[in-house]
């Protein structure tokens, strides 16, 4: 008996201090997206594989809490989705983005379009397309700057009224991107069906490009089916020059990873850009 309420006790205990720690990490992260520099914004450049041109950046939300100190992107942002701050943070990663990009454009820095990742449940909200054109209007910019990122299982999971969302920002012109291809369960007619303009090829697919025939065959398929389907390929993940070599001799056109740049903040991405243009 005594062993099993022991371990009831510690168990609570546990909880409790988790639970403490949710709550607390739910009121500061609603702080911080109270504050126009609560949530840092850091970008990734996205380039051509065979020039090195600079396509464009993702844009990846950071956070640096005074007390916590970094909190992992993956652990924020399901706190967003399931405390409800998730649209918040998604409008706050969009005003942001578009914000940058405009600055970057007043100053003759040449950033031909920003990546925005957006979660499930933006694409439910019916004001979505409305939001967006509203805040390209504001900063000045044209829908083909802005390239909207929804990962492969949430284009999955939809239903009509996320399917009418990616419509109408395709409509409106904007790039809408599927993230994480490869790792969701979509056939060659969902692709033909999806209002999409690209498929980013996860980075497992990239990995596996070092390993056996049939892992390069099969990266080889992804990228000529993509092709075929008049969509641009951008691989992920990219971290050696192998990667880089075999992709681009796979026919892929677009890459980013570690290779090129990890992501940086504003000030210290221009400093990338500008060091190239030497
Ligand atoms: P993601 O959209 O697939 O973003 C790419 C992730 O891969 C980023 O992680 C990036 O830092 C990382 N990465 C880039 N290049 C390399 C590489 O060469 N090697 C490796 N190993 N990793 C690389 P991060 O910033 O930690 O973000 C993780 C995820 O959090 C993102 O995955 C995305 O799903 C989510 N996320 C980040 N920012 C936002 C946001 O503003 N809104 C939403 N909804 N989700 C976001
Ligand atoms: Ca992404
Ligand atoms: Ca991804
Ligand atoms: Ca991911």
């Amino acid at each position: 008996q005594r062993p099993a309420v022991h371990a009831i006790h510690f168990f609570r205990a546990d909880m409790n201090r988790l639970a403490r720690e949710r709550l607390a990490l739910e009121i500061a992260l609603r702080e911080a997206l109270a504050q126009p520099e609560g949530l840092q914004l850091h970008y990734q450049p996205q380039v051509r594989l065979a020039s090195g041109v600079l396509r464009g950046v993702e844009v990846l939300a950071r956070w640096r809490h005074p007390q916590y100190g970094d909190i992992q992107p993956a652990r924020f942002i399901a706190l967003a989705e399931e405390c409800g701050l998730i649209d918040r943070l998604g409008l706050h990663m969009l005003d942001g983005a578009c914000r940058q990009l405009a600055d970057w454009r007043r100053r003759g820095l040449a950033v031909p379009a920003v990546a925005v990742n957006l979660s499930a449940h933006h694409f439910r909200d019916p004001a979505l397309p409305a939001q967006i054109a509203r805040l390209l209007l504001q900063h000045g910019l044209q829908p083909a700057d802005l390239i909207i990122e929804a990962t492969e299982s949430v284009m999955m999971d939809s239903d009509g009224g996320t399917l009418d969302i990616l419509h109408a920002l395709h409509r409106a012109g904007l790039r809408i991107a599927m993230d994480d291809f490869g790792t969701g369960y979509s056939s060659l007619g969902d692709l033909c069906r999806l209002p999409i303009s690209e498929l980013k090829l996860d980075r497992r697919f990239v990995a596996d490009l070092a390993g056996d025939d049939r892992a390069l065959a099969l990266t080889d398929t992804v990228i000529r089916m993509g092709e075929s389907l008049g969509l641009s390929v951008l691989a992920e993940g990219v971290e050696t020059e192998a990667q880089r070599r075999r992709l681009q001799a796979l026919g892929c056109q677009l890459a980013q990873g570690f290779l090129f740049a990890r992501p940086m903040a504003a000030a210290e991405f221009e400093q990338w850009l500008g060091q190239r243009a030497e």
